[in-house]
């Protein structure tokens, strides 16, 4: 993978690579490209070259929802895939569309997830407690008034209209200025234009500004980390990558379970839904102001804290704790950044089913999850990975889940250095790599935070163990799905 090294102010921050280009250079070519590819796609018909942010409330209880309109901004030009406009992966529990205003065409369409949805899943949300989360949806600007329409699915996976509203692009209230980068963008990896790449953007939370340097070390370590794994090593060359660095006042991020506070510029915070490893931010505005200093498809952002933790929502943001803590293994990590990757780039599930997470029944009985990993259909004509999948394989597939489960039982009770630990580790481990079952696809029962009724395709991979296992196959191909809906 070859690095080009641009800042938009001209300094020289750090050495990505031995390749220097002019950003103007740069820039002046993505203009001269996206003008003539314009002019040879569809695009133009509904669209113009520009990205229309919206900013809005989603307030609710595990039972109701409203969405209000917040503002709305023009943000720099669209990056996404000028051919791909309409999302046909039917991912996500929300999907935001843009509806013709005349015969009610799709136009444009997305799936995304949200913290507003994780939280319904708690036991507040089900007492009736309302809570309101800052959200952001992006589209290519339209060029003549559209409907802006707010989907989220029901109890059955199927999607319903949470909200309506008309958008005409040339209301008054759509703030037109032209903001700066908040912080200095660097283009690490640059492959071709916006709209024929993935464009994925890094952002730092809780590195003060003399902790720039670790700031890039920690990229360069993620970048690497995930290009090391299938289907982005293969992929690479369908990436841009931008690095935007992002300065906080304190160093570190916040853990309320410690009392410990800081004034970072993301606002991530450790114990996000009471869960003590779980990082999230909910200061949307933020993350998306430092974000717009690139464009970008996907967004990556690295916690200057080497405390174990992390987290992924899907079309919103992976974050990733950073280094390691005194006494722990220092690939935990790049494991964590990979996985939660996978959740935020491909909306795949967790695979793993024992979890201290404080969701409850995360998925509805009887109803099919839309996430490519986990499935509750057992009938292997109909199972959504079939086409990967041996005839002859067994359904379920049997593996030796009863021992699994009484070791990873007993590594929970244990401390790290107990001699019992270390054993029961490697025998879980042992009977991941059974060479019987390993590598191959079929239906393991165990997935979702669920230990019955739902089923992952492999017994290992990078959203099941703790490990450095390689996303399963069924994983690698939901990732190329939306690398090849963003890149052609
Ligand atoms: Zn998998």
């Amino acid at each position: 993978m070859r690095s080009v090294y641009v800042l938009t102010d001209g300094r020289h921050l750090f050495q990505f690579s031995e390749v220097k280009v002019r950003c103007s250079a740069l820039i002046a070519g993505i203009v001269v490209g996206v003008i003539s590819h314009l002019m040879a796609t569809p695009f133009g018909l509904f669209f113009n070259d520009q990205t229309l942010r919206v900013d809005y409330f989603r307030t609710g209880t595990a039972e109701q929802e409203i969405i209000s309109i917040d503002a709305l901004r023009t943000e720099g030009q669209w990056p996404g895939s000028r051919t791909q406009l309409v999302d046909r992966l039917d991912r996500g529990n929300h999907r935001v569309q843009i509806v013709h205003k005349d015969d009610s065409r799709i136009l444009f369409s997305q799936g995304y997830n949200t913290i507003f949805q994780e939280w319904q899943s708690t036991e507040p949300a089900r007492q009736g407690i309302f809570r309101t989360f800052h959200e952001s949806v992006r589209t290519p600007m339209p060029n003549q008034p559209v409907v802006l329409r707010f989907e989220s699915r029901n109890r059955f996976g199927q999607f319903e209209t949470v909200a309506e509203t008309t958008i005409d692009p040339q209301a008054k209230n759509i703030n037109r200025e032209v903001r700066p980068p908040l912080a200095p963008v660097c283009s690490f990896v640059q492959n071709g234009l916006p709209s024929e790449k993935v464009d994925l953007v890094f952002l730092g939370d809780g590195y003060r500004p003399e902790e720039m340097e670790k700031y890039h070390r920690d990229t360069e370590r993620a970048i690497a980390s995930l290009f090391q794994n299938e289907p982005f090593k293969s992929r690479a060359k369908d990436f841009n990558v931008w690095v935007v660095d992002v300065c906080s006042v304190d160093a570190g991020i916040d853990e309320p379970c410690r009392s410990l506070w800081r004034s970072t510029a993301l606002g991530t915070s450790y114990n996000a839904l009471d869960s003590p490893r779980y990082i999230l931010t909910i200061d949307n505005c933020a993350v998306r102001d430092f974000a717009a200093a690139a464009p970008y498809d996907a967004i990556a952002i690295l916690v200057n804290s080497p405390r174990y933790g992390g987290g992924g929502i899907f079309n919103q943001f992976a974050i990733s704790f950073t280094g390691n803590a005194p006494g722990e293994p220092d690939w935990w990590c790049d494991y964590v950044f990979v996985h939660e990757f996978g959740h935020s780039f491909a909306g795949l599930a967790d695979e793993y089913y024992s979890s201290q997470i404080s969701y409850l029944d995360y998925y509805p009985e009887n109803t099919e999850p839309w996430e490519p990993n986990i499935t509750a259909v057992l009938d292997t004509n109909n199972i959504k990975w079939a086409g990967l999948m041996d005839p002859a394989t067994p359904v379920p597939t049997p593996w030796d889940k009863c021992r699994y489960d009484s070791l990873s039982a007993l590594v929970q009770r244990l401390d790290a250095g107990h001699v019992d630990y270390k054993n029961g580790i490697a025998e879980m481990q042992a009977i991941l790599r059974n060479p019987d079952v390993a590598g191959k696809i079929g239906c393991f029962e165990g997935a979702g935070y669920a230990s019955r009724g739902l089923f992952r395709p492999a017994i290992d991979c990078r959203m099941f163990s703790k490990s450095m296992a390689p996303f399963c196959s069924v994983c690698q191909q939901a990732i190329e799905q939306v690398i090849d809906s963003q890149s052609r």
